[in-house]
């Protein structure tokens, strides 16, 4: 690994004022080339621009894929990352499904490992805030020829993330619009699935509505993920959420949701879950919470869910009683280095 440091680092502590998620980069970048078939040595510099020709074939035919996770840091400044290990993996299954080169390893673990460590003063320490980690994939080569790219480059960026107060949001589920096809790239992370939902997600906020529910773009009838989110419910005491398949993402957050549930002693059933179940639960007043799951805000609780042109106002549960916040708090507290970690999720990184 080639490392060349700022000379200067653009570092101090107004930087953590910043309310904007993704927005104030850190020192550095990771910088890999991929070209004639194999990948450069793998280059960390003082992050800025890069250049680009507007053929790069990217623009046009949108080979670009990424991936997001946070580094945490405790009380005694230990830095610590939430399982890299199935970040790597699912970038390499959006690359193969987007016919992009696989990213070694080396490059992709031991690159983060390494740019984490000299950009370490960047990783806040309050609770709820974090270093964003954004891996990326796009397609270099010039030419406007429609076909799988040759060249690309990966990147490792590092912005702040602030935390927020998290109001309850609510959803639209989706009768028309859909995010993901049968035999699609819905499992992938690729910046099209981004793009074809910037405009259902607007017609959604002119009804008064923050996010949508996405459902099967057959039927509509099963409900998918919520924005950019897994989506889980809770009918009477159980919990419920729709298996992993070509359409659902195979969220890091969802998995470990799951598994809290399950040792916590929740009932959980992983299996289709229709919307006219969700309606009928709520009419019995057995439909408690609805949330999504997801890096970026962990779990987001929405309290108004839109069936049609039905605004379905969720009963607010004390705070003790809720399965989100419950979920939410046992994996924050993990990720934070505040309790112990059974499923050795946490990795440390070494100075
Ligand atoms: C990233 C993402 C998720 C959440 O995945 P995490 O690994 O939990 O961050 C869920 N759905 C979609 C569509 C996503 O892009």
């Amino acid at each position: 690994m080639i490392i060349k440091k700022v000379a200067e680092s653009k570092f101090n502590d107004s930087v953590f004022d910043t309310k904007a998620f993704g927005s104030e980069f850190s020192d550095h970048m990771l910088i890999a080339h991929y070209k004639d078939g194999k990948w450069s040595e793998p280059e960390i510099r003082p992050y800025g621009p890069i250049s680009l020709t507007p053929a790069a074939m990217s623009f046009h035919y949108g080979q670009t894929i990424f991936e997001g996770m946070k580094a945490y840091k405790n009380e005694n400044d230990e830095v610590f990352i939430f399982r890299p290990e199935k970040n790597f993996e699912r970038f390499n299954l959006s690359a193969s499904r987007l016919n992009m080169p696989e990213v070694p390893k080396e490059i992709f673990i031991d690159g983060l490992k390494t740019i984490v460590d000299i950009d370490r003063q960047w990783v806040p320490k309050n609770y709820g805030t974090s270093l964003y980690i954004r891996p990326v994939m796009f397609a270099t080569e010039e030419t406007v020829s429609a076909r799988a790219a040759n060249e690309y480059i990966f990147a490792i960026l590092l912005a702040y993330a602030p935390s927020y107060y998290e109001k309850p949001l609510s959803v639209k589920i989706a009768d028309f619009y859909s995010r993901a096809a049968q035999g699609g790239v819905g499992f992938a992370k690729c910046g099209g699935n981004y793009a074809a939902s910037f405009f259902p997600a607007a017609e959604v906020q002119k009804e008064g509505y923050d996010q949508i529910i996405w459902t099967d773009s057959i039927s509509h009838k099963y409900i998918e993920e919520a924005g950019t989110m897994n989506v889980m419910v809770r009918i009477g005491n159980k919990l419920l959420t729709a298996p992993t398949s070509e359409r659902i993402l195979n969220g890091v957050t969802r998995d470990s949701v799951l598994t809290l549930a399950k040792d916590a002693g929740y009932d959980v059933e992983i299996r289709p879950v229709e919307v006219q179940e969700l309606y009928d639960a709520y009419k019995s007043g057995e439909l408690k919470e609805v949330f999504g799951c997801g890096t970026a805000v962990v779990i987001t609780q929405y309290n108004a869910i839109g069936f049609g042109d039905e605004r379905a106002q969720l009963a607010d549960l004390p705070e003790e009683e809720s399965f989100a916040l419950s979920l939410k708090k046992k994996l924050k507290d993990i990720q934070y280095g505040l309790v112990e970690d059974p499923y050795q999720w946490r990795v440390k990184i070494e100075k």
